[in-house]
C-alpha cells in the first residue's frame, strides 16, 4: 500500500462529520492544512478538492488488541502488513500484543516496534508483557518497559495463571497508570478444548472449551483489582458469566474496562459445523445466549470497546485437522464494515455509539488522547462508506492472513481509510 502524501491545503466535501464527542453529525466540507484541521463548513476556493459523495469521516479507530507477529513470526504477518490492513480497515493506530518470538519483554524490542512502525501513518503501540517470556514465573520490568513506550501489559494468548504475579502487577499498574489486559482463562478447565463447549461440540465430536475457563478467571482478576486498586481491562470478553461479573464489579467501582470482539458479536459455535479452522479462536465462540448477552453488554456500556483480536496464522497452521488447528481469526478488515451493517443497519447501536466503541473506549481503556474534529486540532481520521456494498474475500486483504471467518458475507458499508498528519492511507486512492 502506497502513503499518499497530502496537498497543503485539502477541502474535503460532501463529508458526513460525526463526533460523538462534539455532538457533531452533518454533511459538510472540512478543510485540513499542514495536518491540521483548519475549519469545519469552510468554503475556500482555490484549494484542492475531493468530493467523498457522503463518506463519514470521524476521528481515527483504534485497535486495542491486534497480533502483528513480527518479530518472530514474520510469515503470518509484519509490522508493516498489519499496519496496512489497520489502515485497509480504517484504524489510525493499534495496540499490538506481546506474544511474538521473543515475546515483548523487555524495553529494547518495545522501542525496536515503535521504530520499525515510524515510517507508516498507523500509529502502533506495543502491549509489553506482564511476566518473562510470558511464561508466568517472574514479573517483567513494568515500570522500565512503560517508559521505553508500553502502554498495557498483557500476556495475551496465555494468561498469567499465577494469581500471586496477577497481584503484583495489578499493583504496578497503579504506579505506571498503564493497565493489566487480561487473558482471562483458566488452562486446567480449557485443557485440550477446541471449541465452545456445547451441545455443539458434542454433535461435532470435538473437545469443548467450557465458559467456566473464562468464567473463573475473569472473577479471580476482578476481585484482584479491586483488592490492590489497579486498573484491570478485560480483552475479547465471550461469556454472559464474565459479563455479569464485569457489571458486579464496575458496580463496585472497580477500576475496569472491557472490550468485545465483532466475531463474538455475530458468530456462535453453530459456526463451527462446517470444520472451518477460521471459526477456531481463544476465546471460542460461544452460545447464542452469550452473543445476546454481549450485545445488551454494549447497549447498557458495561464493555465500552470493539477491539479485534486480529490474529494472523500461515496456511501451513490453518489447513490441518480442526483440533490440530492454530487458534485466532483476522478481524481489521472487516470490523467496521460488519459492525455498520449487522450493528448501526440493523438498528442494534447508533452511529455515533459505534465510532465511541472503535475510538474513544479503547483509548480511554489505555489513557491515550482522543483525536477530535475541531478547527485546530490534529488531523487523524478515519473514513469509510456507509452505503457501498461489498463481499468479504480474504484474499484481496493488505493483511498476510487468510483466516478469515466472515468469507463471502456481503456488507453494507466499507472502509476506505484513515488521514493521519499530512497522509492519506487506505484501499482506496484518493481524488483530489
Ligand atoms: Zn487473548
Amino acid at each position: 500500500m502506497e502513503t499518499i502524501h497530502l496537498p497543503k491545503k485539502l477541502l474535503l466535501k460532501n463529508a458526513r462529520l460525526i463526533d460523538p464527542a462534539k455532538k457533531l453529525d452533518r454533511t459538510t466540507s472540512l478543510l485540513i492544512e499542514n495536518g491540521k484541521i483548519a475549519e469545519i463548513d469552510s468554503k475556500m476556493s482555490g484549494t484542492k478538492i475531493w468530493d467523498l459523495n457522503g463518506a463519514i469521516v470521524c476521528p481515527g479507530f483504534f485497535d486495542l488488541h491486534v497480533h502483528l507477529r513480527e518479530p518472530g513470526f514474520e510469515d503470518a504477518e509484519t509490522i508493516r502488513t498489519g499496519q496496512e490492513a489497520a489502515a485497509a480497515g480504517g484504524f489510525s493506530a493499534v495496540a499490538c500484543m506481546p506474544n511474538t518470538k521473543p515475546a515483548l519483554d523487555h524495553a529494547g524490542l518495545i522501542r525496536w516496534v515503535i521504530e520499525q512502525a515510524a515510517s507508516f501513518p498507523v500509529a502502533v503501540y506495543p502491549v509489553a508483557a506482564v511476566t518473562r517470556e510470558r511464561k508466568s514465573q517472574e514479573l517483567t520490568d513494568m515500570m522500565e518497559l512503560h517508559q521505553a513506550g508500553a502502554i498495557a501489559f498483557s500476556d495475551d494468548g496465555a494468561p498469567v495463571s499465577s494469581s500471586e504475579l496477577m497481584r503484583r502487577a495489578l499493583e504496578y499498574s497503579r504506579l505506571t497508570g498503564a493497565p493489566i489486559i487480561t487473558h482471562a482463562e483458566d488452562l486446567s478447565l480449557t485443557g485440550k478444548g477446541a471449541m465452545h463447549e456445547s451441545e455443539v461440540s458434542t454433535r461435532l465430536g470435538l473437545p469443548g472449551i467450557p465458559s467456566l475457563s473464562e468464567d473463573v478467571a475473569t472473577v479471580r482478576d476482578l476481585m484482584l483489582a479491586e483488592y490492590t486498586g489497579g486498573r484491570l481491562h478485560l480483552a475479547h470478553v465471550s461469556t454472559a458469566g464474565a459479563l455479569e461479573a464485569l457489571e458486579m464489579s464496575l458496580k463496585r467501582g472497580v477500576k475496569v474496562t472491557a472490550e468485545v470482539t465483532p466475531h463474538h458479536l455475530l458468530l456462535t459455535d453453530e459456526a463451527v459445523v462446517g470444520y472451518d479452522t477460521s471459526t477456531k479462536m481463544k476465546p471460542p465462540l460461544r452460545s447464542e445466549s452469550d452473543r445476546k448477552a454481549l450485545w445488551e453488554g454494549l447497549s447498557r456500556r458495561a464493555i465500552t470497546c470493539i477491539a479485534t483480536d486480529h490474529a494472523p496464522h500461515t496456511c501451513e497452521d490453518k489447513d490441518v485437522p480442526y483440533d490440530e488447528a492454530a487458534f485466532g481469526a483476522l478481524g481489521m478488515e472487516t470490523a467496521l464494515g460488519l459492525l455498520w451493517d449487522r450493528g448501526v443497519r440493523a438498528g442494534l447501536l447508533a452511529p455515533g455509539h459505534l465510532i465511541e466503541l472503535f475510538c474513544h473506549g479503547p483509548r480511554q481503556a489505555v489513557g491515550l488522547p482522543v483525536p477530535v474534529i475541531e478547527a485546530g486540532g490534529l488531523v487523524e481520521l478515519t473514513v469509510f462508506h456507509p452505503e457501498e456494498t461489498w463481499t468479504v474475500d480474504a484474499n484481496q486483504f493488505y493483511s498476510k492472513g487468510r483466516n478469515c471467518p466472515f468469507q463471502g458475507w456481503e456488507l453494507i458499508g466499507r472502509p476506505w481509510g484513515i488521514l493521519k498528519g499530512d497522509f492519506w492511507a487506505g484501499r482506496v486512492e484518493p481524488e483530489f
